[in-house]
């Protein structure tokens, strides 16, 4: 059994054989969905705001950092967050052929799922990068939605682009670098302020 709770299965995404793409959830509730990449700097702080906060996060991972210790990024499991593939070694994936696609999403999806038990049906395409071919290459994996963004967090800075408020379903991107826990507290500061919370991305997927 694995030590951290296991994932509910998601719907298939729309088309069948092609993954869903969004950059913004459409809904009316007042949530934020909070992305966070790669995985270079592991600060526990990070996690311990994330856990106290009960902030579900969907954290999409490369292979690399993942396998230097799995069971840091596990503990936003116990609050309801995602663990999900950004590829094994983040190539641009725009234009490479199917196979090579497949075996980015879906290598890094199994890396997660060895050490874990389970992983999540979302991808996020290095660089914001993707085609077509993404989008089946994807689903091939199990993968239900590829996510991009529309707004970021960095250096402590909400960055709405030029956006005046928060709306209902903005995906925000960040990484795992030194200045996360100071983006966090930033976001915490700006949802507080306008009434809003942090949802969980695959109960707000496409069909649900
Ligand atoms: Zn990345």
């Amino acid at each position: 059994m694995p030590p951290f709770p296991s994932y509910s299965i998601a719907p298939i995404g729309v088309g069948g054989d092609s993954a869903a793409h969004l950059s913004k959830v459409d809904t009316v509730d007042k949530v934020v969905f909070l992305t966070i990449d790669d995985g270079i700097v592991k600060d526990q702080r990070v996690m311990d705001f994330l856990v106290e906060h009960r902030w579900p996060a969907t954290l999409f991972l490369v292979s690399g950092e993942f396998k230097k210790d799995p069971l840091y990024f596990a503990q936003i499991l116990t609050v309801g967050g995602n663990i999900s593939s950004h590829t094994s070694t983040h190539p641009e994936l725009s234009g490479l052929d199917f196979d090579t696609q497949r075996k980015q999403i879906c290598g890094m999806r199994g890396t997660i799922e060895k050490a874990l038990g389970s992983a999540g049906h979302l991808f996020r395409p290095p660089y914001g990068s993707w085609d077509e071919t993404t989008l089946r290459a994807a689903a091939s994996c199990g993968i239900n939605a590829v996510v991009t963004w529309n707004s970021e967090l960095w250096e402590g800075n909400v960055d709405l682009a030029h956006r005046p408020a928060l709306q209902p379903g903005d995906v925000f991107l960040t990484h795992f670098r030194n200045d996360l826990y100071d983006n966090l507290v930033a976001l915490e500061a700006r949802l507080t302020a306008e009434g809003f919370t942090v949802g969980n991305l695959e109960d707000y997927l496409p069909n649900q």
